[in-house]
């Protein structure tokens, strides 16, 4: 018999998962203390392990599959379901494996607990975020919440580089859910992410002609010049009212100060809040056009990830959300932000997404990365709340 939701139900989540929290650290800690910077293929293939010897010990798991993914190494895709029937209108959860931190950043910056905060290298974005998935679809279980759909937990190990093999898998799944759950990071203050921009990497490379400085510098055709030139006009298409941000962020260019320079190159990040921005931005950047027409522009790049709007889908599953946290004793905020995750990807296909329900904390792609321990067991239940409402 499924049970009723009612608080003292959410309240029998929160007590059992906080019964759980040594079990999900150890995990946590087994996972950060195995680094799989993306694209570290042994690293990847190590945290994988760790995870399904987990997932094996769960009852209502269903399947486990490694999807192999050339030079990252492999995704991790389990079901699970009790009395889930088809894989139609699944609960997606999505995660990845990978961290920016390289090899030899757990030397640097051990595990360690302190002030109920627990720091190390990819805990909060988001290792501590896949054990405890585990842990939820366990409970899920253990308290006879049986969800009325299949919940199918895909964690990919590339998501931070942009996810060149784990976008097709997410969208694969998401296509196929009825809503996705994010297990990003949340913002400040346990903040979900109802809305993120979309992203795009270009890279302009000016090919001048190259002369003496001193000698015969009109020969010259300065790539570094012409750089210049684009920078400017680059950073004029920043429009904050509009959400629209462009940066230059990495530049290469030049051989020795006597020389006019004959190559320069940049690498060029844009933030947009719609598709229509999307599709201006992609194509005024590739389209650009040199000042000095002796130069030639090689543009290459695109749209990486598509904005994650607020639709009313969006919102409808954050309401949901809140009325969970509602039952738990806490406020659920939400909050648009500027950065991107695979929920992108799910979201402009039009499913309900919701994002940053990882453990609060703070520090994601930094020195100080760290979870709250406190909030392990409320963020599980909170999890497991909205699974069970759905
Ligand atoms: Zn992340």
């Amino acid at each position: 018999m499924k049970r009723e939701l009612s608080k003292s139900t959410n309240d029998d989540v929160l007590v059992f998962l906080e019964s759980r929290r040594s079990k999900v650290l150890a995990l946590t800690r087994a996972l950060v203390e195995t680094e799989s910077p993306s694209g570290d293929v042994e690293g990847s293939h190590a945290v994988v392990e760790l995870l399904i010897e987990a997932a094996r010990k769960i009852g209502s798991v269903t399947s486990i599959e490694r999807i192999e993914s050339p030079g990252y190494g492999e995704h991790l895709r389990i079901r699970a379901g009790v009395g889930a029937q088809d894989e139609s209108g699944a609960v997606l959860l999505i995660g990845h494996t990978d961290t920016v931190h390289p090899r030899g950043s757990l030397a640097e910056r051990p595990w360690r607990e302190q002030d109920g905060r627990i720091y190390g290298p990819g805990i909060f974005d988001m290792k501590a975020n896949c054990a405890l998935a585990l842990e939820v679809i366990e409970s899920c279980s253990a308290l006879d919440l049986a969800p009325r759909h299949q919940i199918v937990l895909l964690l990919t190990c590339d998501e931070e580089t942009g996810s060149m093999t784990g976008r097709a898998l997410v969208e694969e799944e998401a296509r196929k859910a009825r809503c996705v759950l994010v297990l990003e990071p949340s913002a400040a203050g346990g903040l979900v992410k109802t809305a993120r921009k979309g992203t795009g990497m270009f890279t302009l490379a000016a090919q001048g002609i190259a002369a003496h400085a001193g000698l015969e510098p009109e020969k010259g055709a300065s790539a570094i010049l012409e750089l210049a030139r684009q920078i400017e006009r680059l950073h004029a298409m920043n429009d904050p009212a509009r959400g629209i941000t462009v940066n230059v962020g990495v530049i290469h260019g030049g051989t020795r100060s006597n020389v006019v320079a004959a190559e320069a190159s940049a690498e060029i990040d844009v933030r947009f809040n719609t598709s229509d921005d999307a599709r201006w931005l992609e194509e005024t950047i590739l389209g650009s056009n040199p000042f000095d027409e002796r130069v030639k522009l090689n543009l290459s790049g695109g749209i990486n990830r598509p904005p994650l709007e607020r639709t009313e889908k969006v919102a409808a599953l954050y309401e949901v959300a809140r009325n969970v946290a509602a039952r738990l004793g806490f406020e659920l905020g939400e909050i648009s932000v500027g950065g991107a995750s695979d929920g992108n990807f799910a979201a402009a296909l039009d499913v309900a997404v919701l994002d940053g329900l990882g453990i609060s904390g703070d520090g994601a792609h930094a020195t100080h990365e760290h979870i709250m321990a406190d909030d392990i067991a409320r963020r599980g239940a909170l999890l497991a709340g909205i699974i069970a409402s759905l």
